[in-house]
């Protein structure tokens, strides 16, 4: 998420470290602030918006004068974005300042240590309980103060922090969020990415997940978690920066699939403790639901279709789905007793605004799940979760429709549990299987080597066909509807069972047919309609768990799935067909960043 920066040398600090937050404007932020070390006080400036607002702030950053500092763009993820809320957070004597990037899971209950131990607070963010635990912590040792903070945070955090009492010194800490030190002469650095350090220094040391360190001008000291040096190797950059900006990937659409393990994991795992599933301030009477619509655009709608079986079963409620473009003219029954869910990356999009608004007319509860904190959406519902997904650049959405759907799924857990239609066992068992979803979209992403050479087989076609049954059926929209997106190629995405209806009547010899055969309890149903769809010449490309040797015999070409409980298994199914997606266009030589006629968030009716 965002980006973090830092200098410690002999030149002014602020001028670099605005200029190395502009070089990590490209991951999306919704404020930014500098800190800086002169005279035994910090100075701290943010703003709220663009990096250009910080350096009008800050005169290019003369106000700021010293020689060590510490920069942030935020991307919200607790607390709105406003200037209380940007980053660097000072403690309260003054003496230290941190930035953050990403979320520290465990700050409800550090915030209410801390208070107690007569600590004030100045933001809504997670991060602030970090500078207030390295200020409580400090006994004349920063390296000892801040081996003993990170050993209190769960989560995840790369961590820039400084303090009066060490002028030229920067700490910095990593744990499952990107952290790199750049080393120069006379002078180091560190940043979120390459991106930030390739102007200064090509010499870069990875920090892994654990280790914290200690920069001055002179040094560079690696220590692992209990403090002890470790030595590290010093790597040469070779990217150019837009290589950089994509984390080394072509698009920006293949890094955020590769971020999807752990997109979901940040979005879930706080929200698991122990064994309860904790939905961040939700008191919302469940007791009293008797109907729930889900409604949203694009893919976001189908991760609503895909997750209504689960939250239907799981909780015994009738679940519509409806595209919001038409809910808001449907006059739809809603009352009191409805909840409506709505989806929206963004948390700007015009229909799903328009159908919320309307829902709450009728008296419905409504709960959103958006990823853009402090957006319309988050600010009009009832109820608000958020996907922590990070910023999605690509216009096609991925980690975004990932992350939408395993928040649906832990919902689905969530509301299940508190209603009492699912025993204690079926609740444990289903919690694992939530729990093991990252690390079977990892599986998902790294057990089909083949997509490529797949893809330039299919990439010719004029159009295709997804078909699959229940779950696998939402899965097909959503595979149908990244085909189109991003390869233009005509994609249409058919209940499996519907095909006997009408469509069967455009399968001719060669048509590309990808079939959905993951759900366990009707895969043998859709065999039957390949075995269908191949007697009249369809060329069948299969997603199924591995070792399934019957559809291997009767699929032309076959993708695997790892197996994960047929309820949730749309999240990791569709991975496959992103990559099918991906590889197709760019066999086609298709911009896939940006597809033509397409914007990111469609705030227009
Ligand atoms: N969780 C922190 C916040 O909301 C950091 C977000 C970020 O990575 O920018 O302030």
């Amino acid at each position: 998420m965002c980006g973090i920066v830092g200098y410690t040398g002999t030149q002014s600090a602020a001028p670099m470290l605005l200029e190395g937050l502009r070089k990590l404007e490209y991951r999306g932020y919704d404020s930014a602030g500098i800190a800086v070390i002169q005279d035994g006080t910090i100075s701290i400036s943010k703003v709220t918006g663009r990096i250009a607002a910080l350096a009008e702030k800050t005169e290019d950053g003369k106000l700021l004068p010293g020689v060590t500092g510490i920069g942030h763009t935020r991307w919200a993820t607790h607390g709105a974005p406003t200037q209380p809320n940007a980053h660097p957070h000072a403690s309260n004597d003054g003496r230290f300042a941190v930035v953050h990037n990403g979320i520290i899971e465990n700050y409800l209950e550090l915030r209410e240590e801390l208070i107690q131990k007569g600590f004030h607070f100045e933001s809504e963010t997670d991060t602030e309980v970090v500078v207030h635990l390295v200020e409580m912590y400090y006994q004349g040792n920063l390296k000892q103060a801040v081996m003993r903070t990170s050993a209190r945070l769960r989560g995840s955090y790369a961590l820039g922090i400084v303090c009066t009492d060490y002028p030229d010194t920067i700490f910095v800490a990593r744990e499952a969020s990107p952290l790199i030190l750049g080393i120069g002469v006379g002078e180091n650095f560190f940043a979120s990415d390459v991106t930030a350090l390739v102007a200064y220094t090509r010499n870069a040391i990875y920090l892994d997940d654990g280790e914290f360190a200690e920069l001055t001008p002179a040094s560079v000291t690696v220590f692992n978690c209990a403090g002890q040096t470790v030595s590290k190797k010093i790597s040469r950059i070779t990217w150019d920066v837009q290589a950089a900006e994509k984390g080394g990937y072509e698009h920006f659409m293949m890094k955020e699939i590769m971020e999807q393990p752990r997109a979901v994991k940040a979005t879930i795992a706080p929200r698991i403790q122990g064994s309860d599933i904790v939905l961040d301030n939700m008191d919302l009477n469940l007791e009293g639901i008797h109907r729930i619509w889900i409604t949203a655009c694009g893919s976001a709608y189908y991760a609503g279709c895909a997750a209504k079986y689960a939250v239907e079963k799981l909780c015994q409620i009738p679940v519509q789905t409806e595209l919001a473009s038409e809910l808001r003219y449907a006059d739809a029954l809603m009352d009191e007793q409805t909840l409506l869910i709505v989806l929206s990356q963004s948390g700007e999009t015009a229909d799903t605004i328009a159908a919320l608004r309307e829902a709450k007319k009728r008296g419905a509860k409504t709960l959103a799940i958006v990823n853009v904190v402090g957006s319309t959406i988050a600010k009009l519902s009832d109820y608000c979760l958020y996907t922590w997904a990070g910023p999605e650049i690509a216009v096609a959405t991925t980690k975004g429709y990932t992350t939408q759907l395993a928040l649906l799924y832990l919902f689905a857990l969530y509301a299940a549990r508190k209603r009492r239609t699912i025993d204690d066992g079926q609740y444990k068992t289903l919690l694992s299987s939530l729990k093991a979803l990252p690390r079977q979209l990892q599986q998902a992403l790294d057990m089909n080597p083949c997509i490529p050479q797949v893809a330039k087989k299919y990439c010719g076609a004029h159009s295709m066909f997804f078909i699959g049954r229940n779950t696998d059926y939402a899965v097909a929209l959503e595979g149908a509807l990244k085909m189109k997106e991003i390869s233009y190629i005509h994609a249409e995405s058919y209940a499996a069972g519907e095909l006997k209806h009408g469509t069967i009547a455009l399968i001719c010899e060669g048509q590309p047919v990808i079939a959905l055969c993951c759900n366990e309890a009707l895969k043998e149903k859709t065999m039957s309609n390949i075995v269908e769809v191949k007697a009249r010449g369809a060329e069948v490309l299969a997603v199924a768990h591995r070792n399934d040797p019957k559809i291997a015999s009767l699929a032309d070409d076959i993708l695997f799935v790892p197996k994960a409980t047929t309820l949730f298994s749309a999240v990791v199914e569709i991975i496959p067909l992103q990559l099918l997606a991906y590889y197709v266009a760019k066999e086609n030589g298709c911009d896939i960043d940006k597809p033509k006629n397409l914007a990111k968030s469609v705030t227009v009716e």
